[in-house]
């Protein structure tokens, strides 16, 4: 045992240090995070917090009695700066010490700048914690046009709660469909006809030249010379992770903390969860990288870290998962596709799609649209490895139930 030290208090952080706990670990568990709330989950910001129908009270991960109940010392509004792995210890950017016997890793991903002109400019935003989404929720309450530039997830969320609540928005996307790579064309074509209909301008295949404005954003400038009115700009570009200290400290990193099955870092020795962390991919991929941006894997990652930390290491492999609401659209998305996947695609009433992956005779990944309860059984058959088989999946007389029978 001895003294656990876990920087980042994020879903992640949160997670492996209450499992550690849990499973035993019997020293003093320290989780220190740099934002001045209790930890608190994510995904709302860009959906009920932004309508105002959630407070980072309401958002808070654990009851704020949790930690004292469980022995964890939370520290927050507490950067730490720089770490010493050989020393093992971690220090505060106030310069206070933090002594270790073993350390996590748990500092999550930050909003990946977009490198044009004017990007600098008031009114040019990006969403990650409760501060950003205040900001935005204030700002979108006063104007009259916002330009989102990237059509992924966050971006599309904030789209469609914006144009509900009557603000003129456009989603300027670079690849030629919405949620690039992550989701099949069907399902971004899906998508794209919804938030059309619900009346966000939606354009893809283009990039931003510019922001304008004199001190203040007024428009986005396209490369192809169209000139979008803005005072307000949402850049959602994705996410990098942060890593920085990992690295400093002499940690391999590739696109986040380098970690094998057991969220181990290259030391043998740190842990890294979460956002943060590139991890293997699952069985039957091993040779895969991969770093997810999720809730599952933050959550599932650290349970299993923490098993490395008690020392009877349980191996991490999931299958993927994560869901995006846009509106009344709510998509679920499991597994590992590749863009040459073929695709099976069962329709539903209307506003509904279930789209289903295969590479050859397998099931990889699907995707759901307004299908909690179809998305529950492809799930499972993901994680088990039931098989699914084309023909089966494509006799859309049969239901999935059915089906997977
Ligand atoms: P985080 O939750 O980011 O926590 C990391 C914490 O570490 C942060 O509080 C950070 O401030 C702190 N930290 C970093 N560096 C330091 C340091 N040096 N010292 C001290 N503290 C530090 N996932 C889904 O599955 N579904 C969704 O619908 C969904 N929606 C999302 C919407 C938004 C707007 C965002 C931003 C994310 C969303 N996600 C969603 C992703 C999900 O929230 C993340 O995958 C998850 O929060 C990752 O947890 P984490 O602990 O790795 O990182």
């Amino acid at each position: 045992s001895g003294r656990l030290l876990v920087v980042g208090a994020g879903q992640a952080g949160v997670q492996v240090a209450s499992c550690a706990r849990e499973l035993g670990w019997a020293g003093p568990i320290t989780l220190i995070g740099q934002e001045p709330h209790a930890p608190y989950a994510r995904p709302a910001l860009s959906k009920a917090f932004l309508k105002g129908e959630a407070t980072v009270e309401s958002l808070v991960l654990r009851t704020p009695s949790f930690y004292a109940e469980q022995g964890i010392d939370l520290v927050l509004d507490e950067q730490i700066s720089h770490l010493d792995l050989s020393g093992e210890e971690a220090v505060s950017a106030s310069g206070r010490r933090w002594p270790y016997d073993r350390l996590v890793l748990a500092t999550g991903a930050e909003p990946r700048p977009l490198p044009i002109d004017g990007a600098d400019l008031d009114g040019v935003v990006t969403l990650r914690d409760v501060r950003d989404a205040g900001v935005l929720a204030q700002r979108l309450a006063a104007v009259t046009d916002l330009v989102v530039i990237g059509g992924g997830f966050i971006g599309l969320e904030v789209a469609a709660t914006a144009t509900a609540a009557g603000v003129r928005t456009t989603v300027v996307e670079a690849a030629p469909a919405l949620m690039n790579r992550v989701v099949s064309t069907t399902t971004a074509g899906f998508v794209e006809t919804a938030h059309s209909a619900a009346g966000v301008q939606i354009l893809t295949g283009v990039r931003p030249r510019r922001v304008r404005g004199e001190g203040a954003v007024n428009a986005v400038v396209l490369e192809d010379g169209r000139e979008l009115p803005a005072q307000l700009v949402l850049v959602g570009v994705g996410a990098r992770p942060r890593d920085d200290l990992a690295r400093a400290a002499g940690l391999a990193c590739d696109n986040g903390i380098v970690v094998n099955e057991h969220s181990l870092a290259s030391d043998g020795r740190t842990l890294a969860v979460g956002d943060c962390a590139n991890l293997p991919g699952p069985s039957p991929h091993p040779a895969l990288r991969l770093r997810l941006e999720s809730v599952d894997n933050a959550v599932e990652q650290a349970k299993a870290a923490a098993t490395t930390l008690l020392g009877e290491p349980r191996p991490y492999r999931s299958v993927p998962w994560f869901w995006s609401d846009q509106g009344p659209l709510k998509l679920q998305i499991a597994g590992l596709a590749r863009a040459d996947d073929d695709i099976v695609i069962r329709r539903g009433r209307p506003g509904r799609m279930n789209v289903l992956r295969y590479r050859g005779a397998d099931l990889v990944a699907v995707e759901c649209i307004n299908g909690p309860a179809e998305f529950l059984l492809l799930r499972r058959a993901l994680g088990t490895g039931v098989s699914l088989p084309r023909e089966v999946a494509e006799d859309t007389s049969l239901s999935l139930k059915e089906a997977l029978g």
